[in-house]
């Protein structure tokens, strides 16, 4: 009998409940519908240029992820930001070191983007992928923002328990448009960004001062705030730098020699479920990810492992 556990999304939640599972000795398959590994903690290149364009730093509370972070800082995967900060982590050399490290030898199938979820009458999973067939599963575990797991059962026809339905129904996400900016000149931009409580935007940092872009003079992460992003989320790329650009040129103190786009639609959720994971062992069932352990990478890795332990006590160990 296919004893597969299917993960969908190879995000900080999907990796690290991947980990833990094939340390189990499970028989474990990532599915990433994008080429990259991460998820939100996302590095984007522009030319030559790179920019941190989801996450921008991580921050660590609770024993176990600090006990993490540590581990990472030891193998030299994220350094204190500014050097001074003991409380920020980011990524070296970027926001990916992370998620990299730990897709190392897992399976994961990039660019396969799953379009339906059905459970067969007789138990089991069938999963359909973009372009690519059918694969099957015994388990399958959500780690993509919960509107598109539940779209994706939709499709197949799966009809969740009511209570359980009624609550992952009330999870949904604020946008975030991220405005990605080159400059001819060097920024004066704080070496540790600045966040703005209120207007268009809520936080710049410059990925030249971060440590992470070379070969231009400054390369400036621009997160347009809630309410702009929702008011204004379907506009084009140059009316969204037209407006979001001219307040920032103090700050930015160099002309913007280019201005990208990315558009975040599930950036972070508004509200998190009460428990840290859903798993439901009579459907070989589940979902992580930052609407479950609280919002941000912290709550993502704490709830990829906390459905990790759920699930592995109902695995049967490979031979
Ligand atoms: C603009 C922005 C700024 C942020 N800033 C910070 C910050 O400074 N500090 C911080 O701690 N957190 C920050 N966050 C939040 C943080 O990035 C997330 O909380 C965390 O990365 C979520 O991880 P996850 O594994 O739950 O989900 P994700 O990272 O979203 O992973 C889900 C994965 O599922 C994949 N997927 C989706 N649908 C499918 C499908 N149909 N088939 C296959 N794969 C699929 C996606 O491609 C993705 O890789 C920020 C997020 C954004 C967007």
């Amino acid at each position: 009998m296919n004893n597969t556990t299917v993960i969908i999304g190879a995000g900080i939640s999907g990796l690290l409940l991947a980990r833990s599972l094939a340390a189990s000795g499970a028989t474990v398959v990532v599915l990433e519908k994008s080429r990259g590994y991460g998820g939100r903690m996302a590095t984007k290149r522009v030319g030559e240029t790179l920019f941190d364009q989801g996450a921008q730093f991580l921050t660590a509370r609770d024993p176990a992820f600090v006990g993490l972070v540590e581990d990472w800082h030891r193998q030299g995967l994220v350094v204190n930001w500014p050097e001074t900060n003991h409380r920020r982590w980011v990524g070296r050399p970027s926001m990916t070191a992370v998620p990299k490290a730990l897709a190392e030898g897992l399976e994961i199938l990039r660019e396969h983007k799953v379009t339906r979820a059905h459970r067969h009458a007789s138990g089991g999973w069938e999963i359909d992928i973009e372009n690519e067939g059918i694969m099957q599963a015994a388990r399958v575990l959500f780690t993509c923002p919960v509107p598109q797991a539940l779209a994706l059962l939709h499709a197949g026809e799966f009809s969740l328990p009511g209570g359980v339905a009624e609550s992952l129904q009330g999870l949904s996400y604020h946008p975030c448009i991220a405005l990605l900016a080159v400059l001819s000149g060097p920024s004066l931009v704080p070496v540790d960004g600045v966040a703005f409580n209120d207007g268009p935007v809520r936080w710049l940092a410059d990925n030249v001062k971060k440590g992470l872009a070379q070969n231009t003079p400054a390369a400036v992460t621009i997160h347009a705030s809630i309410q702009f992003s929702e008011a204004n989320y379907g506009r084009t790329e140059a009316e969204i730098a037209e407006m979001l650009l001219p307040s920032l040129e103090p700050l930015l103190g160099a002309p913007v020699v280019s201005a990208t786009v990315h558009r975040w639609k599930f950036s972070e959720p508004k509200t998190t479920h009460s428990e840290t994971c859903v798993w439901l062992p009579e459907f070989g069932l589940g979902f992580a990810g930052d609407a479950f352990g609280g919002p941000k990478i912290e709550g993502a890795s704490l709830s990829g492992l906390a459905l990790a332990r759920k699930v592995a006590g109902c695995l049967v160990p490979r031979q």
